[in-house]
Formats: structure tokens, sequence, C-alpha cells
């Protein structure tokens, strides 16, 4: 058990990666909050994962600071402390530059990018008050690293990540709270399956194009990356011991991105 007796935070953990990266670190005897937009759906996976000994659901608009706060502040009454945050709530929207409405650009920063920020310093709050200190981790993207067409706000955001991460892990060091970056490559949850079709119609080619042409294109071996392999770089960077690893970011693409 890599993480018995931790507390964790992991946002949008109702469905796709959030909901992987919640289980395993359940698995390892973390006490995890799932949040999510939906109380029912947060309180559904709280209850797969085992009930309130183990796992809580928290409703949180991760735009939302007064949410951000009040969930925040619900987990550290309930277990006690916060050792580990993993900012991961996001949505993924495609446009051409030329066409994205500015309304959804902003949406799509406020979700990445303002929802990090507001759920890292409410983490900070906790953290830097503790004596072992904590691990923040942001779900970025081989986006963090590379551009595609139609992901305008998506890859500024998840570049953006990157510098956060840096940052917090130079402001964190003296209180022992690390900061890193998980860039996975494409995971088939629904944000996925959502793109397929919407790229198949851009770009006009079929759907089975779409995933080998474009998605799995640069990868390796054609594989997808899966949910568990994401959620088993969430354990190390979470389970890590000192400070030695922080200001980091990971690929785990099936070597579609290579450093
Ligand atoms: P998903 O759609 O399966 O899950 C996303 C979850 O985030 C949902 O439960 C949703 O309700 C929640 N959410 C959305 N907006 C929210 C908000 N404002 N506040 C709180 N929760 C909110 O998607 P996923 O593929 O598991 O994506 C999770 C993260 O992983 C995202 O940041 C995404 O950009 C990143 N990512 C995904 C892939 C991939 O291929 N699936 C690759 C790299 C990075």
């Amino acid at each position: 058990m890599r993480l018995k007796d931790k507390v964790a935070i992991v946002t949008g953990a109702a469905s796709g990666i959030g909901k992987g990266i919640a289980a395993a670190y359940a698995r390892e005897g973390a006490k995890v909050a799932i949040a999510d937009l939906n109380q029912q759906a947060a309180d559904a996976t709280a209850a797969e994962l085992g009930g309130s000994a183990h796992a809580i659901g928290i409703a949180m608009d991760v735009t939302d600071e007064a949410q951000v706060d009040a969930g925040t502040q619900k987990v550290i009454d309930t277990f006690g402390r916060l050792d580990i945050l993993v900012s991961n709530a996001g949505i993924q929207i495609v446009s051409p530059v030329v066409e994205f409405e500015f309304a959804t650009w902003k949406k799509m920063l406020a979700i990445h990018l303002d929802g990090a920020f507001l759920t890292t310093r409410a983490a900070l709050r906790q953290m830097y008050k503790q004596p072992e200190g904590g691990s923040v981790i942001y779900m970025g993207s081989v986006h963090s690293k590379e551009a595609s067409q139609l992901k305008a706000p998506y890859v500024t955001a998840k570049h953006g990540l990157i510098g956060l991460a840096k940052v917090v892990a130079k402001e964190g060091a003296k209180y022992k709270v690390r900061a890193n970056v998980i860039c996975p490559g494409f995971v088939r949850t629904p944000l996925v399956e959502k793109q397929i079709p919407e790229q198949a119609k851009e770009f006009g080619i079929s759907e089975e194009d779409v995933v080998k042409k474009i998605m799995l294109k640069e990868t390796v071996d054609g594989e997808f990356t899966t949910v568990e392999d994401v959620a088993e770089a969430a354990v190390f960077f979470a389970s890590f011991p000192s400070n030695a690893l922080t200001g980091q970011s990971l690929v785990v693409s099936h070597g579609w991105f290579m450093q």
C-alpha cells in the first residue's frame, strides 16, 4: 500500500481518467474525495470505492471559487488532512481558431486553468500547515508539449499547467509540497469518444481514420494509453518520498511524444 492513510482530492473523478486515479488511490490505501460537477455522480463513484470510510463525493465546479474552497474544507473536516490534489477536471471543445467563439475559449481556460489555480490554492492552504507537506498533480496532456489543429484553448491551457506546476514546485518546496504534471496520450474516455465523430466531420474522413491517422499516428505501436497507465503515473507522483521529483512533467503516450 503506497498511499496508506493519505488523503486525496481528485477533481473530475466521476468519469474517465479521474475515476481511474481515484480507484487506484483507494486500492493503495488512500482516502479519496471524488470532486465533480454532479453530487449524485460523485456519490455513486465514492460508493463504488467502498463508501464513506474510504471515499466521499463532493459537488464542485472547479471554476467556482466558493465551491472549491467549501469542498476542499469539507474534505479536510471529514478526513482531517489533505496530502494529494489531482487537478484533473477537463473538457474538450474543438474548432478552428478562426471560428472559435470567445465565450467557448473563456470557458475552456476557466475549467483547465482557473480550476487548477483555485484547487491548488485551496489545497496549499492546508498542505503548508502540515509538516509532511503534500503532492499536487496536474492532468496535462501530450498537448502540454505538442499542438494539434482545432484545439487552440486546450493546447494553450495544457501548456499553461506546466508553468503553474513549476511555480508551485518553487514556492512549495520549503513546505515539502511537490508539484508535477502527467501528460497522457489519447485515452478512450467519454472526452475522446465525443471527439472521434467531431474530427471525422471536420476533416472529412472516417472515424476509423481519425483513430489511426490522427490520434494514434505518432505512437510507437498504434495503441491507446489506458486509464490504468495514467493512474499508475499518478500513484508514482503521489507516493514519491522527497522534493527530488518536483516541477516535472511525465509523458505517458506510447511514445507519441518523446522528450
Ligand atoms: P471525462 O469526460 O471522462 O471526465 C472528465 C470529468 O470532469 C467529468 O466527470 C466531468 O463531469 C468533470 N468536469 C468537467 N467540468 C468540470 C468542472 N467545471 N468542475 C468539476 N468537474 C468537471 O474526461 P477524461 O478523458 O477522463 O479527462 C480528464 C482529464 O484528462 C482532462 O483534464 C483531460 O484534458 C485530460 N486528458 C485526457 C486525455 C484523453 O485522451 N482522454 C488525454 C490527455 C489528457
